[in-house]
């Protein structure tokens, strides 16, 4: 019998994991027990993910530059990859303002439901918590983040998965000296980090045979764990302009997939599905990382030249999704709350949008900590952030399930046209898990 493909498997997961996470929460221990007993499985998958992201990098990184000829095409690369991010993500930003300000979503909801929403969140953990991290944030300089990305302990960043960019910026400055050192010299390390690449690829793929029931349990978590679902309806028109503005941003993606990469945008989509099924599972880019980096490369045909360092470097600073979600978010509130946002400000929202999303981690609810800075920008006042985020918490979890997949989709459609344009989109070389497993066993 044929196997079913692993994309269909994830989304059975999926779906048995919201029917189960439904019925658990008609029984009186069914949280309970969801919490215990299930949602451990998809702890552990994150974990796994998270454990090979660092190794992965870093091996993929250093053996792209070194199969480089020259370093010119390194510097070719960076300012393409580093353009096309801001203009995607711009895109994304007006994009999410033209849908708020002419379906205006915060219009219609009444002071009750504001009073419902402010009485239930403003003084909760999650939002409370959310407000204390933009405050650390906020009192940043402006070149911090170029101080943060470099780092002073390198064995310290590779042991923190949140210091990313550390990570990036070591492997390639370990990767040019190589190159520079000459290929007989660099050789012994070299082949290191090419097998390690290939160990790390492979326990990819070993990580995905339990895909299907990880996912299974981290939707029976989400749906558990879920606010009341009259709170959910009354948020639904915002929920709705938000997920129709990620909608398109794929239409966008299939645009510059089949115009500039001239590759059928349908095949590239099933191509990386599995992993935008997990971006949607665990909401974090950061644990998808490994195997958006394994579909692009393997199944889509990126060389690792252009891979290694576009997908890394856009986890952590290209986020499409979360920008848009916080254009209409920051409007959405001020029009509930009848702040007024002329055009001036909302220019100034693309601005500190495009700011956020390469300050936000890539980590579950990273976007909302950053949408108080975008508040912040327009003169929104600050005693009333808590009753903002309030707004809009109850559909923040499934609201970045969405923007998570559009995150990582940008940054795989921006890898596949990087490639297109410097010649390195090569044809599919998918290996499988057990193609050695006859010779092992
Ligand atoms: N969860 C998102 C990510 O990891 C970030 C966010 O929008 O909260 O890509």
């Amino acid at each position: 019998m044929k196997k079913l493909e692993l994309h269909w498997q994830i989304l059975i997961g999926m779906l048995l994991g919201l029917v189960f996470g439904f019925g658990m929460t008609y029984l009186s221990w069914g949280k309970d027990f969801v919490t215990d007993w299930v949602s451990p499985l998809g702890i552990i998958f994150i974990k796994l993910l998270k454990l090979i992201a660092i190794p992965l990098i870093l091996a993929s990184l250093i053996k792209g530059i070194s199969d480089l000829k020259d370093i010119s095409k390194f510097r070719n690369i960076g300012l393409r990859t580093m353009a096309i991010y801001i203009g995607t993500t711009t895109v994304a930003i007006v994009l999410g303002l033209v849908l708020v300000n002419v379906l205006q979503p915060g219009n219609g909801i009444s002071e009750e439901t504001i009073a419902k929403l402010t009485s239930t969140y403003a003084s909760d953990s999650g939002v409370v918590s959310k407000l204390e991290e933009a405050t650390r944030q906020k009192e940043s300089g402006p070149l911090q983040f170029l101080e943060d990305m470099v780092p002073d302990n390198a064995f310290a960043a590779l042991g923190n998965n949140r210091l990313m960019l550390q990570v990036i910026f070591f492997t390639i400055f370990m990767g040019i000296s190589m190159l520079l050192i000459g290929e007989d010299r660099a050789k012994p390390l070299k082949s290191f980090f090419d097998a390690l690449n290939d160990v790390v690829l492979k326990m990819v793929d070993l990580i995905m045979l339990i895909a299907p029931i990880a996912v299974f349990a981290l939707l029976a978590n989400v749906v558990v764990s879920s606010s009341d679902p009259e709170i959910l309806l009354a948020l639904l028109k915002y929920a709705g302009v938000v997920v129709f503005g990620l909608l398109m941003m794929i239409v966008f993606y299939c645009i510059l997939i089949s115009v500039y990469a001239k590759k059928n945008p349908f095949w590239f989509l099933k191509q990386l599905s599995p992993a935008q099924l997990l971006a949607f599972s665990t909401s974090s880019s950061a644990a998808t990382l490994p195997v958006t980096m394994e579909r692009v490369e393997e199944h889509i045909g990126v060389d690792k030249e252009v891979s290694s360092f576009v997908l890394p470097v856009g986890a952590t600073i290209n986020m499409d999704g979360t920008s848009l979600y916080q254009g209409v978010a920051a409007v959405f509130i001020a029009q509930a709350l009848s702040f007024d946002l002329p055009l001036g400000a909302q220019l100034t929202i693309v601005l500190t949008a495009l700011l956020a999303s390469i300050g936000t981690a890539a980590v579950p609810g990273a976007g909302m900590v950053m949408l108080v800075i975008v508040l912040e920008s327009v003169g929104f006042p600050a005693d009333k952030y808590a009753v903002g985020l309030a707004l809009i918490f109850a559909v923040d979890r499934p609201l970045d399930m969405f923007r998570t997949v559009i995150n990582i989709t940008g940054d795989a459609t921006v890898s596949t046209v990087v490639a297109k344009s410097v010649g390195k989109l090569g044809e599919p070389h998918v290996r499988n898990w057990d193609d050695r497993l006859d010779e092992v066993r």
